[in-house]
């Protein structure tokens, strides 16, 4: 029997999917809840029977260790509060450009501290050059964030194949997922 179970987190955000044995000792052990559960497949044991669940949620706290908020176009997007650092103009994603504050010409590091986001129209103003050489302010200094507003930066989309049930949990799927999610490569 093949069977996963997406695992939400208290705030009911999608964090995992596991196999459905690991669900149902999560569900033996208390720590979680069943959201959803597959009609049409049971584990029996010599005593008892259960559902597999579906979809599970945790009861509290989450799951493993805090992730480190990972350097994404999608974070630094959320991070800057989907405005341009420079007008502070609000920004569709798919027109936000990523700024290096340096350019990488002049030594300009890929990292949270040196990637804004910016309007096209900014970016564009700004070219190759400094904010200072640009005659550009910065709205706010970049920094790593502990946290992001919003949740976690981490998010599982609804793709074919997933079991219906998974669907009222999940994001719809988006074309650039990829793109927006991958890490970026950071410059040591
Ligand atoms: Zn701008």
């Amino acid at each position: 029997m093949f069977a996963e179970t997406l695992v939400l987190d208290p705030g009911w955000t999608p964090v995992a999917r596991i196999n459905w044995q690991r669900a149902v000792t999560l569900l033996w052990e208390g720590k979680v809840e069943v959201i959803e559960e597959y009609e049409d497949r049971v584990v029996r044991s010599m005593t008892l029977e259960i559902q597999v669940p579906s979809v599970i949620r945790f009861l509290r706290g989450h799951i493993g260790r805090k992730r480190a908020i990972r350097f994404s176009r999608q974070n630094v997007f959320v991070r800057d509060g989907g405005r341009c650092q420079y007008c502070r103009a609000r920004v569709a994603r798919p027109e936000a450009t990523y700024d290096h504050v340096v350019p990488r010409v002049m030594g300009g590091r890929t990292c949270w501290e040196n990637v804004v986001i910016a309007c096209m129209a900014c970016n564009q103003r700004k070219g190759g050059r400094t904010p200072v050489q640009a005659r550009m302010r910065l709205g706010t200094l970049p920094v790593k964030p502990d946290r992001l507003p919003g949740g976690p930066s981490y998010f599982l989309t609804f793709q074919r194949g997933m079991p219906e049930s998974w669907r009222a949990y999940l994001r719809d799927a988006v074309a650039s997922l990829h793109y927006w999610n991958d890490e970026l490569e950071q410059d040591a």
